[in-house]
Parts: structure tokens; sequence; C-alpha cells
């Protein structure tokens, strides 16, 4: 058999379960099936597209606190998630194995007890699909994650592509300097200095409380907007002589990759340690748009019993489950990514056992 007819068997073969993402929680829920004997598709849009998973976005910031891995960038980190997807491939399909694909999942359908999933196999041109195909598996585990909004300076309205778009924002975010994106991750590179902070609402009044754990000088930014926290948070924050500003931001201060300050409408400067934004979040998961299930403010999946997602109505999603970041109410972390995908791959395989504990 050559290559290109290999590779068409095996994509019309039958998983027992298929994972969307192969960030931590994919990759967890892939071995975690796979340990109990099953034939598993991991299917991740990192090779075909700008989605390459959050983690990726720490560039040269070092993750310390991922289980066993020791401190090591976004990047490192997923090549070694992705060698241990590649150590579980098998010559035989019919054994256990982990096969993996660079696919865009575009949707995903059920008829009966079997799932099909729509992908697209290579990069979009001018936003056009160029090559897809379709895969099949009795079980579907969603770990797609969720996209970071990023901060409204300096955007190039008229560019369609993410990275083209937000080109400056990008030059500095994930850099030890630049913008960071998660105050429990990154507020240790800060301790004692001065720290900024930009959003609006509920989500930036808890990044300010988070990051009073590494030191006492913390302004919030708004750019522009109405702060949205409520009396009882203002007041809080006043006690703690966390001061917002409201105006508008025009443009970044840096060299390289480096964040120095901001400079707002008026000509006025700040200038700052570290910087976090939060401008909320968007879950990956448009290819599940022939479900309709119960999410959270954000847009995350509501789980149940065994990691199955929830639909509308309260009942689960019979053979679809969900880990890792798009899980609402979760921590936004990579141990708790993976233990959801443990959870997810080993519901998945559970359910598929012929010979199920009797009542
Ligand atoms: C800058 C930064 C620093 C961080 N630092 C830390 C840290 O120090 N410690 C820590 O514990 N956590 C850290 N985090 C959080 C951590 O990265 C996330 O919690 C973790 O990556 C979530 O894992 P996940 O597998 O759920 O999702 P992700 O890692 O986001 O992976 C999702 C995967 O799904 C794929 N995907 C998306 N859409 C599709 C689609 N349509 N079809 C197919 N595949 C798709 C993507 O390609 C990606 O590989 C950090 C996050 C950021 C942004």
């Amino acid at each position: 058999m050559n290559v290109s007819m290999e590779q068409n068997a095996r994509d019309s073969f039958i998983y027992d379960v298929a994972v969307i993402g192969a960030g931590p929680a994919g990759v967890q829920a892939a071995i975690s099936a796979w340990h109990q004997g099953r034939r598993v598709l991991v299917l991740d849009a990192g090779a075909v597209s700008q989605r390459k998973g959050r983690a990726y976005w720490a560039k040269s910031v070092e993750i310390e606190d991922a289980p066993g891995l020791g401190p090591i960038t976004g990047p490192k980190l997923r090549s070694h998630l992705q060698g241990l997807l590649r150590s579980r491939a098998a010559d035989d399909p019919r054994e256990p194995h982990i096969a993996m694909r660079g696919a865009f999942v575009l949707r995903v359908r059920r008829e009966g007890g079997l799932f099909t999933i729509a992908a697209s196999l290579a990069p979009l041109k001018a936003g056009k699909v160029q090559q897809t195909g379709d895969f099949k598996a009795h079980r579907v585990v969603v770990a797609s994650g969720f996209e970071d909004g990023w901060p409204d300076i300096e955007v190039a309205g008229d560019r369609e592509r993410m990275l083209e778009r937000y080109r400056t924002a990008f030059r500095y975010a994930g850099n030890h300097g630049g913008w960071h994106l998660c105050i429990r991750c990154d507020g240790h590179l800060h301790r004692g200095g001065h720290f900024v902070l930009l959003g609006v609402g509920d989500s930036i009044y808890e990044a300010s409380l988070g990051a009073q754990d590494f030191t006492d000088s913390i302004t919030v930014l708004t750019n522009g907007r109405p702060h949205g926290m409520s009396e009882a948070q203002m007041r809080q924050l006043e006690e703690r002589d966390i001061r917002i500003d409201e105006r508008p931001i025009t443009s970044h201060l840096g060299e390289g990759t480096l964040l120095r300050g901001l400079r707002f409408a008026d000509g006025e400067e700040i200038y700052a340690d570290g910087f976090l934004v939060d401008e909320g979040l968007r879950p990956n998961s448009d290819y599940l748009a022939d479900f309709r299930l119960r999410r959270n403010a954000d847009g995350l999946l509501v789980t149940g019993d065994d990691s199955m997602v929830l639909r509308e109505d309260g009942e689960p999603e019979t053979g679809l489950y969900a880990a890792g970041d798009i899980v609402a109410g979760q921590r936004k972390l990579i141990a708790t990514a993976m233990a959801l995908g443990q959870d997810a791959g080993l519901g998945a395989s559970d359910s598929l056992r012929r010979w199920q504990e009797a009542l």
C-alpha cells in the first residue's frame, strides 16, 4: 500500500474514541482511553491553523507548575505532548493505538451511535477551506479549549486573519515583559513591581484580587469603557489603593518584545513592570452547532457525571465528553486540564465496555 492509500484506509477506520484538540486535556484524554485498550484518533488544528492551544502563548516564559514537566515554554510543551501521542502509534490499526491528524474540525454530527467529524486538513487560503476529510468514531471528547480576547489597541481593522489584525498586541504577548493572560501563571514574574491590568467587570476585579498575591502596586485600565464593577467591588479596590483609569489607550510603548508602557488618547503615558489583559474568551466549539448544549455565560460547556456534556435540558448528550479549558466552572490551568482529560478519556472508554456492571 502506498502512503496516501494507507492514510485513506486509516481515515475511513471507525475509531473507538475521537479527541478534538491536542492540548494537555486532549492528550491526557487520548492516553487514558488508549491505556484501556481503545483505538483513539486525535484531531488537532495546530498544524493547519494559528490555533495552537493556550499554553503555546507562553512563548519565552517558562511554565513552572505543569505536573512532572519541569520549567518548559509553551512551544516545547506542545512538541512534548505530540511526542507522547506519536509514541502510542501502531502498525496494525486493529490494535489499541493513538492516531494523530492535523485537522481543523468544522462539524460534528451524530447518526445513531456513530459520530461523523468533518474537518479541514490543510491551511485555509483567503478564508476558504482547501481540503476536507470525514472521520468516524463511537465516542467524542471535546478538548479544543478557547481563544483569548486581545486588547483593542493598534488593531488593523481591515485585516481578516487574527494574526494580522492583532500584530502589535501579539508582538508583546506571552513574553516575560509583555502581555500576560493569566495572573496565576505569570503574576510571580513581577513580584513587588507595578502591575497594569486591562479589562472591565468581574473578571478584571478577580484578576486584581489575584495580583495582590504578588504586589500592592496595581492599576486597572479600561481603555475607554465604563469599569463595569459593582459598588462593593469598587469599595474593595479603593480600600486596597487599586486605581482605575478609564481613559482610551492609543498605543503600546515598547522595545522589541518588551512592553514598557501605554499611551492614552490625551498623550499621557503610563509605565509598569507587568501587564495583564483579560478581554474575555471565545470557546473553540463552533463545530458543535448541531447540538443544543448547556453553556455558561462565557459559552463554555457544562458537563455532568464522567465528564459527559450536558444538553440544554440538563440530560447528558450520549457519547459526547468534554475536558480542559472548554469546560465551565473549572480552573484554566494545565494540571486541571489533564485531570479533566483523564476523567473524560476514561468516561468515554468505560461507556464502550460490552459488559457493564450488573445493577
Ligand atoms: C500565556 C499563558 C500562560 C500560561 N501559563 C500557565 C502556567 O504557567 N501554568 C498552568 O498550569 N497553566 C498555564 N496556562 C493555562 C494553560 O495553558 C491552559 O489551561 C491549558 O493549555 C488548557 O489545556 P486544554 O487542553 O484545555 O486547551 P489548549 O491547551 O488551549 O488546547 C486546545 C487544542 O485544541 C485545538 N483546537 C482548537 N480548535 C480546534 C478545532 N476546531 N479543531 C481541532 N482542534 C482544535 C488547538 O489547536 C489546541 O491544540 C497559561 C495560559 C496562557 C495563555
